[in-house]
């Protein structure tokens, strides 16, 4: 349920509704658009006296949600939520942000010429898996911490922010040290406890789709982070499993409309684990823009035929600027922007 406030309602009515919620034992999440505050009400309904609250000073209206998720919801919060992930850049405006970067940190050197050339292109993000979700025990696990130093110092010295995968409860405090964003992989998007702690961390969550979730489920997935107080949540779609094999997953761009349509938080494409070939992945990066996203992450490496991770669907530097160039002019066309070479 979401109460909708009055325009006029002044901070000591919002204050006596939030504290009438919290008595009847039930959860509050407060929402301040721009016209009016929402507050959401989570737990046992039956606890309230509705038509009471209804009646009282500062509620212009109370709105049950359809919706078994409720604050990733758009009726929870009618704005675009943006999120900010390190210090200049916000995902979910009108600047569609690229994030980029090898699949797996390898070497200092790698990793290196990775940012200095996603920078240059207009990257605003550097991904680079440490912790590695590997399918077989046998590849390549990632550097651990030491791929993370390397991750950040590479970013750093070309002023981007940092993305990596976070794998298991035990390792959020140490990927928190150096990551600006935090990423669950497709694998851990109905891992609950490990979406609990991390609604309790002060830092954005990018949540993949699982490869066999529904919309719905995955919005699930984005309540349990957000109804542990931490709101800057970026969805992030990675490919299905359909029956079909001639690309790694099916990547459903429809849920970036749908998406938009059903909830609030931003929505970003990653057409390399979507197609799992680059020959696919430009224009893959472009539908997806087209249809919407709020930004794409791509892998790319020096040398994907040496890639320890991932090679196939990665792509060279030169099909990365040639990506960048495409997805501007989409951006450019339907009123966004994209970063250019600096
Ligand atoms: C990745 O981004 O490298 C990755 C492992 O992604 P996913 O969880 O979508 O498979
Ligand atoms: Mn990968």
């Amino acid at each position: 349920m979401i109460i909708v406030c009055e325009t006029k309602a002044t901070e000591a009515q919002i204050s006596a509704l939030q504290q009438v919620i919290r008595e009847a034992g039930l959860q509050v999440h407060r929402s301040d658009g721009t016209e009016y505050t929402v507050l959401g009400v989570v737990g046992d309904r039956s606890r309230l006296d509705i038509d009471a609250f209804s009646l009282m000073p500062g509620v212009r209206n109370v709105v049950p949600v359809s919706t078994p998720y409720k604050l990733a919801s758009r009726e929870f919060h009618p704005e675009n939520t943006v999120v900010p992930v390190g210090e200049t850049t916000l995902v979910g405006g009108a600047e569609v942000v690229v994030m980029a970067g090898p699949c797996a940190v390898e070497n200092a050197e790698q990793i290196e010429a990775s940012a200095q050339f996603v920078a240059k292109s207009g990257a605003r993000i550097l991904r680079g898996g440490a912790f590695k979700p590997r399918s077989s025990p046998y590849s390549y696990q990632g550097l651990g911490v030491e791929g993370l130093k390397m991750l950040r110092h590479a970013a750093d010295s070309y002023r981007l922010a940092v993305v990596t995968e976070v794998m298991t409860i035990e390792q959020i405090e140490t990927v928190c040290e150096y990551a600006d964003l935090l990423q669950v992989g497709a694998r851990n998007m109905q891992n609950y406890p490990f979406l609990t702690a991390l609604g309790r961390v002060k830092k954005p969550i990018l949540l993949k789709r699982g490869m066999a979730a529904t919309i719905q489920e995955w919005l699930m997935s984005a309540e349990y982070i957000l109804t542990e107080g931490n709101h800057d949540v970026i969805l992030c779609e990675r490919g299905i499993r359909t029956f079909e094999t001639a690309t790694r997953n099916t990547l459903d761009l429809s849920a970036v409309p749908v998406i938009k349509h059903l909830s609030h938080l931003p929505i970003i494409v990653d057409p390399s684990h979507g197609v799992g070939d680059r020959r696919f992945v430009v224009p893959m990066a472009r539908a997806a823009v087209a249809a919407g996203a709020d930004g794409v992450l791509v892998e790319v490496h020096p040398d994907p035929d040496k890639a320890l991770s991932d090679g196939p669907q990665s792509l060279t530097f030169e099909e990365f600027g040639t990506l960048m160039n495409r997805c501007r002019i989409i951006a450019t066309t339907i009123g966004r922007s994209l970063a250019r070479t600096n």
